[in-house]
Formats: structure tokens, sequence, C-alpha cells
């Protein structure tokens, strides 16, 4: 049972005390998730450089930033520069992804390719030899949708193709994980968990946070049996 990762995700939290809010999950969670959306590459608009970079100067957890924006090979590096210590952009949107994501790691962060719910794996299987993936499981850009079923069978196939090369890159979901969802997203393999509303929408954050771990790993626990009752 590896140790699954979880990142709370701000846009689900209240946007006048993020500061206060963060430190709330700083003991529980392993990352905080910030998404950048640019109401181009979707309809909404939430925050942009000099917040992630006010974020991370006073941050206790590293700030895991998913840019949900148009024109990502322009601006990954400068979130990476700000202090992020992930720095995720979408395929749907990147010009150049693996030249964009190895200027993020040259600025001392890890790099991430994100894919929506409909944008098949198989394209960039190659790129996860050296990039982190981020799966979403809902569409890009809102807090509190519901989780989308038919993306597990894609999260498999990324366990899988990671670890066939061994490479050391994470494999994150991100939207509608709750305590029931994390059950087989944790089966499924994941590294790491966006939880949103899940965990800022509960009044003890720190608590919604050990009962979504406990929920995780009844999720790998029953994965492990599985296995084993197949080999
Ligand atoms: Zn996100």
């Amino acid at each position: 049972v590896t140790d699954l990762k979880i990142s709370p995700g701000i846009l689900a939290a209240d946007p006048t005390r993020l500061g206060e809010e963060i430190a709330q999950i700083a003991t529980e969670a392993d990352w905080v998730h910030v998404d950048v959306v640019d109401n181009h590459f979707v309809p909404n608009l939430s925050f942009g450089l000099p917040v992630v970079r006010a974020l991370c100067a006073t941050s206790p957890l590293p700030v895991d930033c998913h840019l949900n924006i148009d024109d990502p090979d322009r601006w990954a590096a400068q979130y990476a520069q700000a202090g992020a210590g992930v720095v995720t952009i979408h395929a749907e949107a990147a010009r150049a992804p693996v030249r964009t994501m190895r200027a993020v790691r040259a600025a001392g962060a890890r790099a991430g390719l994100a894919l929506c719910p409909a944008t098949p794996l198989e394209p960039y299987e190659g790129v996860l030899a050296e990039a982190d993936v981020l799966l979403l499981t809902i569409g890009p850009g809102f807090s509190g949708q519901s989780f989308l079923d038919f993306v597990l069978p894609k999260i498999r196939r990324a366990r899988e193709v990671i670890d066939a090369t061994g490479a050391d890159v994470l494999l994150q979901v991100d939207g509608g994980i709750t305590t029931e969802t994390i059950v087989a997203c944790a089966a499924a393999g994941v590294d790491i968990v966006v939880a949103g509303s899940a965990v800022f929408g509960e009044p003890d954050r720190a608590h919604a946070i050990r009962r979504m771990r406990a929920a995780a790993q009844a999720g790998q626990a029953a994965a492990d049996v599985l296995q084993e009752t197949i080999a």
C-alpha cells in the first residue's frame, strides 16, 4: 500500500481568506492545489500569477498549480519561478508541451500534463516517461461537479504505462473526489487526489482529509486483495 497524497483544491475555499484556509489543512494535506482558470480555456476566472506568487511565499505546503489556461507555453515557467512546487499544463492548450514542461523543471518545479475527461491518453503515453499526469474526472474550471466514472479505465491505463516505464512520475486525479469516489481512484492506483468541496465544504477540514485518507486506504487494500486472488 503506497502513501496516497491529498491536494485540497482552493477553488472550493473561501477566497477572502485563502491563507487561513491553507493553514487549516497544513497538518493533514500533502500539497495545496491551485486552479488557475483564465476565462479563455474555460469560461471561468480564478487566480493569476500575483496570487499564486503570494500563496507560494506563505504556504506551508507545496503549491500544486494546475493551469486551466490558453497558451500555457507562454506562462508555465513563470509559475515555477513564482515558487510553485508543481506546474501542470493542459495537453489541449499547449503547442509544445514537452518543451514547456522541460522549462518548468529547469525552473525548479515538477511538471505535469493534464488531460480533460474526453481527451485520450494514447497520444501522450510517451510523455509519461518524464512528466506527471493529471487526469481530470470532471470538466475543467468549476468546483462542485460530479465524478465521471468513464475516466476510470484511463486512470488504470495510465498506471500501467507509468509502471512499465518505471519513471519517477506521479498520477493525479482531479474533480468530484469524495470519500466514495476516492475508493475507486485509490484502487486504480492513483498517487495524488485533488479534493475541493469534499475538504473545504466541511466545517473541520483536517477531519475531512483524514476521512478521505482512510477511504483511500480501504480502496488500496481491496485492490491488493484482488491482485493476490488473481495471482
Ligand atoms: Zn485542478
